[in-house]
């Protein structure tokens, strides 16, 4: 049996451990909007996973494109929100600072622009420039035609204090554009590409990174708000290609997608066929450990914040227990998988990031059309930074 046919789930009962991520609840006070079609190519999207109230009958939407295995919200807050969410305190309350401090050691982005030898004179525009990290790397280096967009205000400011332009809202017109982890958090990623595609002139350049759909980790693309989708390399290529450009240089890792864009004026619009939804929903089976079990007892959902490895162990009632027994599992876990997150991701640095949440079992229990379903008893509670 295909496990497409399966369903898989949990009732989300409340975080335990989380690191660096906060929770936030989807009441009925943010206004929602739908995208239904993949933003890549535009595929009808199928329905992948469902979070649901079971007080309000609120539900929200995880689609997947079977074109490029594209994986995105169909209901999200909506852009407007997602601005003054950027815009406001709440998004890096409390990591408010002056000017870029620590070492910056480059990006994705940054090393394809010097991949591409692109000349000093060059206008370059950092969209979602942060403090300015990227854009200093490049004065360094002498680029001396900088810009930057940031939506946090606080952010912004702290950019021009060290010199650059850089407007919060509108996109200035530049040679190149680079968007480093920025394309995932977009309402509207058409919309804005659109906007630079007028601006440039043939030849002219996009680089883009992203974090790869097989790599992400699993509870970042289904509860993650800020990361409104998840992008392979084929939603990447029908995603420019429509508006003209072409990939000239492209690196892939299990966790991130580099690729640099060279407009060349010709939409690029290729017939791909519809893949097999196993391998993503495979991926999510093992990154939660959803298929091992089905008792209805309370247990652990773990995972890295950083490594898509994650699964679950059973929860104590007795809370000093649990807290003794969860402190020896992560130890041991950490150790146990430092290998296999070591090999994801290069480094043994993922294993720190050990995050879990208490969860009880639905499976088989709550009919529902989506392959993975998280009920909450109250309001849906997603994450961000
Ligand atoms: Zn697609």
């Amino acid at each position: 049996m295909s496990i497409a046919n399966a369903n898989f789930g949990f009732v989300f009962e409340r975080p335990l451990a989380l690191k660096h991520w906060r929770t936030i609840e989807m009441g009925a006070d943010i206004p929602f909007e739908e995208q239904n079609v993949c933003p890549c190519d535009g595929s009808p999207l199928r329905l992948f996973a469902e979070h649901k109230s079971m007080q309000s009958e609120k539900t929200i939407r995880i689609g997947w494109c079977s074109v490029c295995n594209y994986l995105g919200y169909v209901d999200r807050p909506t852009s407007e929100w997602m601005a003054r969410f950027y815009a406001s305190g709440m998004w890096d309350s409390g990591k408010v600072r002056e000017g870029a401090h620590g070492v910056f050691r480059g990006n994705g982005v940054l090393a394809l622009l010097s991949e591409l030898s692109v000349g000093k004179e060059k206008t370059i525009c950092d969209i979602g420039c942060g403090y300015g990290e990227a854009l200093s790397f490049l004065k360094e280096r002498g680029f001396q035609n900088l810009s930057g967009v940031e939506y946090s205000p606080h952010r912004a400011r702290s950019a021009r204090s060290l010199g650059f332009p850089v407007m919060e809202l509108d996109v200035p017109s530049a040679q190149v554009f680079l968007l480093n982890h920025v394309l995932e958090h977009l309402s509207n990623p058409q919309q804005e590409l659109e906007k630079m595609s007028r601006m440039q002139s043939t030849g002219e350049y996009i680089i883009v990174a992203v974090p790869n759909v097989w790599g992400e980790v699993c509870m970042e693309i289904l509860s993650f708000l800020p990361h409104l989708h998840a992008f392979s390399v084929d939603s990447l290529i029908a995603l420019f290609g429509g508006f003209g450009y072409e990939a000239m240089i492209r690196k892939e890792s299990g966790k991130e997608i580099a690729i640099a864009f060279q407009k060349t004026g010709k939409k690029i619009v290729k017939s791909l066929s519809a893949h097999s939804i196993d391998p993503m929903l495979q991926k999510f089976v093992s990154g939660l450990g959803l298929k091992k079990h089905l008792s209805a007892r309370p247990r652990r959902l773990w995972w890295f914040r950083k490594a898509d490895v994650g699964g679950q162990t059973v929860l104590f009632r007795n809370s000093r227990l649990d807290a003794l027994y969860w402190k020896t599992f992560s130890f041991f876990v950490g150790y146990v998988l430092r290998w296999k997150v070591a090999r994801l991701m290069g480094t043994y640095r993922g294993q720190k990031g050990l995050q879990s949440t208490a969860i009880s079992g639905v499976q088989q229990s709550v009919p529902t059309a989506a392959p993975i379903t998280i009920l909450y008893e109250g309001n849906i509670t997603l994450f961000y930074k």
